[in-house]
């Protein structure tokens, strides 16, 4: 079904490396998708696949050295973010796009209070508003998140509050802003299960509220079902699948993809002895990764060309995969070819 809703991010074909001493890394090499209005997208993948990178290269904050966005364009209302000087960088950081961190101390100030926090950012993106307006504001929002007698508490320290109110402070200051895109970086993976569901929660309808379209990045396909209208799986700095969220649960098509989902402990099956599945081997190491499919050592399905040859995106059942298992036999012959195998397809 064609989805009419306005693309408010458009990421195409996003390239950052690190120079090191080893060799170069490509963390993220040739990444593409777009955030529609109001819509959450799931960016999911083990650590090093790649998917914080793209989105600190999304808001410019890769460390340079030894850091460098090398290729690709990120648009944001008809310009592309990566063109910005720093100055206008700050007016849409925190103002038009915001992230949240896996740790919200990482983003608070220790010493300040919470009140003077939000007060600070509002007017920072909006010098006619007073200080007494900015402070209504702030209580409103803070409300809005859940935060009990926030008129009272919006002068407290962080230390004062918990992991997951603190998490709330920051969507808080996300909405003080009227962000229009969120970006939420493993919000949850500190928090006790309970309060992850809250946050959770609390992103969904804040994003319905507000019409937020929210980039989710996770390692766990289970916090993308209930909550994301599209995903992508990111493996060694790429995107293997993108697809809506109920087909990729339907019929996964890549092989890690479909390791990924088996991977998610399910309600129905909690009473069984069977061992939880897990994907065998580690993700490869990304300096000068040779061109190939780097899932083939893990991979239960590889055959000869994914070790030779890094596989074509297709566009099969309404997902765009990058699988051998989706080329044409044309385009494996090729690489077999080129290697001198004898075992061509279709001869
Ligand atoms: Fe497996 Fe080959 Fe597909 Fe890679 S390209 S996921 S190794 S079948």
């Amino acid at each position: 079904m064609e989805n009419n809703k306005k693309v408010i991010l458009d990421v195409k074909d996003l390239q950052t490396y690190f120079l090191t001493d080893a060799g170069v890394v490509k963390a993220v090499d040739g990444v593409s998708f777009s955030v529609r209005e109001g819509e959450t997208i799931g960016i999911v993948g083990e650590s090093g696949s790649g998917k914080s990178v793209t989105n600190l290269s999304i808001m410019k904050l890769i460390p340079s050295p030894p850091g460098k966005i090398v290729g690709g364009e990120v648009i944001f209302e008809d310009q592309n973010i990566l063109d910005l000087s720093e100055k206008e960088l700050r007016e849409i950081r925190g103002d038009k796009i915001s992230m949240i961190f896996q740790d919200p101390m990482t983003s608070l100030n220790p010493f300040l209070k919470i009140s003077t926090q939000m007060i600070e950012t509002i007017r920072l993106h909006n010098k006619n508003v007073s200080k007494e307006e900015a402070r209504e504001k702030s209580i409103k929002v803070l409300e809005d998140v859940g935060i009990p007698a926030a008129r009272e508490r919006i002068d407290s320290y962080p230390h004062q509050f918990s992991g997951g109110m603190r998490q709330r402070v920051m969507i808080a200051i996300a909405l003080s802003c009227n962000a229009k895109v969120l970006i939420a970086d493993e919000p949850t993976t500190a928090l006790d299960v309970t309060i992850q569901a809250q946050i959770l929660e609390l992103i969904q309808s804040i994003s319905k509220k507000y019409g937020t379209s929210v980039i989710l990045i996770t390692h766990d396909l289970g916090v993308v079902a209930g909550m994301c209208d599209e995903v992508c799986v990111m493996y060694a700095g790429r995107i293997v699948e993108k697809a809506l969220t109920d087909d990729l649960y339907k019929k996964p098509l890549h092989p890690y993809t479909e390791g990924l989902i088996k991977s998610v402990p399910r309600m129905d099956t909690s009473g069984s002895k069977e061992k939880l599945f897990s994907i065998e081997g580690q993700p490869p190491n990304v300096i000068d990764l040779p061109p190939c499919c780097p899932f083939h050592p893990r991979c239960h399905k590889a055959m000869e060309e994914c070790k030779h040859a890094y596989p074509p995106r297709k566009v099969f059942d309404g997902h765009e995969v990058s699988c051998w298992l989706y080329a044409t036999d044309e385009e494996k012959n090729a690489v077999l070819k080129s290697i001198g195998s004898t075992e061509e397809n279709d001869k």
